[in-house]
């Protein structure tokens, strides 16, 4: 059972926490083997050198994991040209996202996110009392830069946006960092490998500028739980400060090395993602065939609508036939379904229920 479904709470529950809604994650179901296109994980395994690496290290589990996660944070440094200083490695670029809210959000300064978008953005801000304003998509569900512009507020866009694939300019972006000097922009670019710009090589030129990654999606490790920031280096040494007060060993042994592991094996994360890249097209030109509606996506996943079927409906009918997708039950998104990019026989088997579901 999901914890939202919980509706229990304890009579020493803190007040601050009553009104709380946690964050619903993706269904992780137990109970049959379905075809799994609900939680933008990637369909292959993890690269075998990130294998081989991890699998040494548990035989050292009875040693906490390097609190410094000096080699993780050297490997990425190397790997995006920057310094280890400007580089903070996470239990999942959640943990670092929380680390965001705690350090540059409370009453004085709200923070700002686009209405639709990562559902973890404003649980974050509840969980952490700080005032947010959802600022509205356009009706083409793109962002509307003019918004960030100059607005005094500590802000959070996901590149590309989730869950609906699109992605802005990076000019966009950079103009968004340079109108708010005094002010945290964070680009979250979970999805960035999937074919958005990454806004890395700002971070040399902007001191008010974090960028977050994970290897949940293009690197094939969601359960290994790492993420990571790169910024100037005073901002890592603020989310250091957080980290050291909540869990410095936050990322254990293995996850450590099977991340080294991953990125001396980009020769396996840059297959991977050009067959995703190609699937992603592919399925998008059947969905269209079928009459669908897709958002233009830079992600491993597509936001898709259908004037034939309801998106709710469609899930469950989906779901009846083996296959789940996700279904956000906010109004102005309800009639679509996100699908994440699987293998192409995955893709086929989505594509062959979906007719059965639509005749
Ligand atoms: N940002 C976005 C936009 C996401 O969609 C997700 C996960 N689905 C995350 C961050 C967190 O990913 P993780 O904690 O696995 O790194």
């Amino acid at each position: 059972m999901l914890l939202s479904e919980v509706k229990m709470m304890s009579r020493f529950f803190s007040n601050k926490y009553t009104e709380l809604k946690p964050y619903t994650p993706g269904e992780q179901p137990q109970d049959q083997k379905y075809v799994k296109l609900n939680t933008n994980e990637s369909p292959f395994p993890p690269s075998p050198l990130a294998v081989e690496y991890a699998k040494r290290e548990v035989e050292k589990l009875n040693l906490y994991s390097d609190p410094t996660c000096k080699p993780l944070c050297e490997a990425l440094a190397k790997t995006y040209d920057l310094k280890p200083e400007n580089v903070i490695c996470t239990n999942g670029s959640d943990e670092v996202l929380d680390f965001v809210f705690k350090c540059y959000c409370d009453d004085d300064i709200p923070v700002a996110f686009p209405n639709i978008s990562y559902g973890f953005y404003p649980v974050y801000a509840k969980a952490n009392r700080v005032p947010f304003v959802e600022i509205p998509l356009k009706n083409d569900f793109t962002i509307d830069v003019n918004d960030y512009l100059g607005i005094n507020k500590t802000i959070i866009i996901a590149n590309p946006n989730a869950p609906t694939g699109i992605a802005l300019e990076l000019s966009d972006i950079e103009n968004i960092v340079k109108s708010n000097p005094d002010n945290i922009v964070v680009i979250d670019e979970a999805y960035v490998a999937f074919g958005a710009d990454s806004a890395v090589d700002l971070v040399k030129k902007y001191d008010n500028l974090i960028v977050i990654g994970t290897y949940s999606k293009a690197m094939s490790l969601a359960g290994a739980r790492l993420g990571f920031a790169f910024a100037d280096e005073k901002l890592i040494s603020d989310l250091n400060t957080l980290r050291y007060s909540t869990n410095p060993y936050n990322v254990n042994r293995m996850t450590m090395f099977a991340g080294i592991g991953a990125l001396q094996d980009a020769e396996y994360t840059k297959k991977n993602l050009e067959t995703i890249i190609e699937n992603r097209e592919y399925t998008v030109k059947e969905l269209e065939k079928l009459g669908f509606e897709v958002l233009p996506s830079k992600a491993n996943f597509i936001f898709a609508q259908s004037s034939k079927i309801d998106g709710k409906k469609l899930y469950l009918e989906l779901k009846k036939r083996g296959v789940l997708v996700r279904h956000f039950t906010k109004e102005q998104i309800s009639n679509f379904v996100r699908i994440t990019i699987g293998t192409k026989e995955q893709m086929d088997i989505l594509l062959q229920k979906i007719k059965e579901v639509l005749s």
